[in-house]
């Protein structure tokens, strides 16, 4: 079964940027998939896609079969998205944020308790439950959203530049909770312009450039060729 698979996607944006030109692939369910590439070569455009947040000029997108034109609710609630930009209420403290999303899925009170008080534990926030989100450093904000993207248990987690301006400590206990939601059965993609990072975490890597994917193998097979 695959987590994902994308045939043909186009995408050109109001104004004209083509910022997709006919991108095709699959990930395995399972995967710890890297999408590498400069900036502006179309990641979170890709991601974007995936996640029903960016509207696809042509292509046909199945997320664990679920075809996103035709059954975008199933298909939607297989994924847990981890943007880029802050995009909580950052007046409202890490607890109510989750207790929130969990609500948007239709999760029982009881049941969303306990699951932010085990993601926030494991991404060392518990303290920080009551607080501000405001008042967060920029990795425990990128870490909520972790945790806010996994309330709804989906089966497939996709983060854009997740350790973005993390600092290096920070950086590799993301890397190993981001390992062990993988270990649990989560396939994972994230983008990344580090190959670093996708080196350490990746199983498969794609690269894009410009618009179109220009490798798709696995981690060994291409650190093999470098
Ligand atoms: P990456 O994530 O690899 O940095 P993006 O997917 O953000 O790349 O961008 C790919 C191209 O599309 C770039 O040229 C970018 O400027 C353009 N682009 C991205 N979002 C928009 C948008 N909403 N409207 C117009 N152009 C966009
Ligand atoms: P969609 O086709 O998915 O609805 P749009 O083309 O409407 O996306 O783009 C969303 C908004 O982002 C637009 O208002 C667009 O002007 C703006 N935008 C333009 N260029 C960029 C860019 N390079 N990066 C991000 N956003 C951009």
């Amino acid at each position: 079964m695959y987590a994902i698979d994308l045939k043909g996607i186009t995408k050109i944006y109001k104004g004209g940027v083509e910022a997709l030109k006919g991108i095709s692939l699959q990930v395995q369910e399972g995967d710890f998939y890297a999408l590498l590439g400069p900036n502006g070569a179309g990641k979170s455009t890709t991601i974007g896609i995936i996640s029903s947040l960016v509207n696809k000029s042509a292509g046909k997108v199945t997320v664990f079969g679920y075809d996103l034109d035709t059954q975008l609710e199933q298909a939607k609630s297989q994924i847990g998205l981890v943007p880029q930009e802050f995009n909580f209420n950052q007046f409202e403290p890490p607890l109510q944020i989750l207790v929130n999303q969990a609500g948007y899925y239709g999760i029982k009170r009881k049941e969303a308790l306990v699951r932010a008080e085990k993601y926030l534990k494991q991404l060392d926030l518990w303290e920080k439950r009551d607080q501000p989100s405001r008042e967060l450093s920029g990795g425990m904000k990128r870490r909520l959203m972790i945790a806010r993207a996994l309330m709804h248990e989906p089966r497939l987690l996709i983060l854009d530049e997740p350790t973005a301006g993390v600092d290096i400590e920070v950086r590799r206990s993301m890397w190993e909770f981001l390992q062990l939601i993988n270990q649990q059965g989560v396939t994972i993609i994230l983008t990344t312009h580090y190959l670093e990072e996708a080196e350490m975490l990746c199983r498969n890597i794609g690269i894009i450039d410009k618009g179109r994917l220009v490798e798709n193998t696995s981690m060994k097979s291409l650190l093999g060729r470098l």
